[in-house]
């Protein structure tokens, strides 16, 4: 019998840690899988996941710049995919459609409540950025029970969109990013930008950073070096990047497509000893 067919959909994605991820899960359960990293421009992704998926995919993730698309192509869509506006995962449905879904806000909030035990009720939360991983990870900060929800974007415009689409405005708005001077101090703040990735600092004020506060890169390794130096420096309590809520997806992922939930914490564990 030939392994099922697996991969990530991103642009660029040779480094992507998903096929490590998926395989080392896959040995937990003896499962044989090919997990493959597939890089494919904006105007070619529908047709390179049509031809996937006819190949015989059993499934796959989707990564920057694609989410949008992926959660337009498919067929149908969970809940967590319609309030993210985004798909991260795609999966085939018995009748021939495709299947979307969104799991990195449930992966982050289960990194942050599950793996280092935080409770984030009753947070002033900032959220820095607006694009595909922040449209996730906000309203499934809202459902862990922070308080407010600030929202920043170097593009005001999106962090407004955004804001509006979470339909909570006691709770959630947007602010400009020359406010953050003279706008206080927050409990929880998130880093859903991509500038690490792009070996870009923020320019951020310490005053933002509150007395017990708990800072959080969504990017991982060097990418993240920046930001949690920052947070260091301006006293945060906890500094974590997006190491856990990579490895927490993809458990997320493996468990709708192979209806076991794996166990992340050696995953975790391994890629950290090796330097991530
Ligand atoms: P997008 O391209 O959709 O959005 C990028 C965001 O970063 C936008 O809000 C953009 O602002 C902002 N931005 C980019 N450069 C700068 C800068 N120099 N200064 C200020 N803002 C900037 O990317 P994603 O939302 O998909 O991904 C964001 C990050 O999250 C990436 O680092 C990605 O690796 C990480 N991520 C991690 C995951 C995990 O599992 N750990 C899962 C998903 C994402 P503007 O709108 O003005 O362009």
């Amino acid at each position: 019998e030939t392994a099922s067919r697996y991969a990530v959909f991103g642009h660029p994605v040779a480094h992507s840690l998903s096929p490590r991820i998926h395989q080392t899960f896959a040995r937990q359960f003896g499962i044989a899988l090919e997990y493959e990293t597939i890089d494919v421009a904006p105007d070619d992704f529908a047709n390179a996941v049509r031809d996937f998926f006819a190949g015989g995919g059993a499934g796959a993730n989707v990564t920057v710049p694609h989410k949008h698309a992926a959660l337009a192509l498919a067929d149908t869509h969970s809940e967590a995919a319609a309030r993210s506006g985004a798909a991260n995962v795609l999966t085939p449905q018995a009748d021939g459609g495709l299947a979307a879904h969104n799991n990195d806000g449930a992966g982050m909030v289960r990194d942050l409540t599950e793996r280092h035990r935080l409770d984030l009720r009753g947070h002033d939360t900032l959220l820095l950025g607006a694009g595909g991983a922040a449209q996730g990870v906000a309203w499934a900060l809202l459902d862990a029970g922070v308080d407010t929800l600030t929202i920043v974007n170097r593009s005001a415009e999106r962090a407004e969109a955004l804001a509006d689409r979470l339909g909570e405005p006691a709770r959630a708005h947007a602010r400009y990013w020359n406010d953050l001077a003279s706008i206080g101090s927050f409990d929880l703040i998130v880093n859903a930008t991509s500038a690490g990735v792009q070996g870009q600092a923020l320019d951020l004020p310490f005053a933002i950073v509150g007395a017990r506060a708990l800072c959080y890169d969504l990017s991982y390794g060097q990418a993240a070096t920046p930001f949690l130096s920052w947070a260091r420096a301006a006293g945060a309590r906890f500094a974590l990047d997006g190491l856990g809520m990579l490895v927490e997806t993809a458990a997320d992922s493996f468990a709708l497509w192979h209806g076991k939930r794996p166990d992340a914490d050696p995953v975790y564990d391994a890629l950290r000893a090796d330097g991530v």
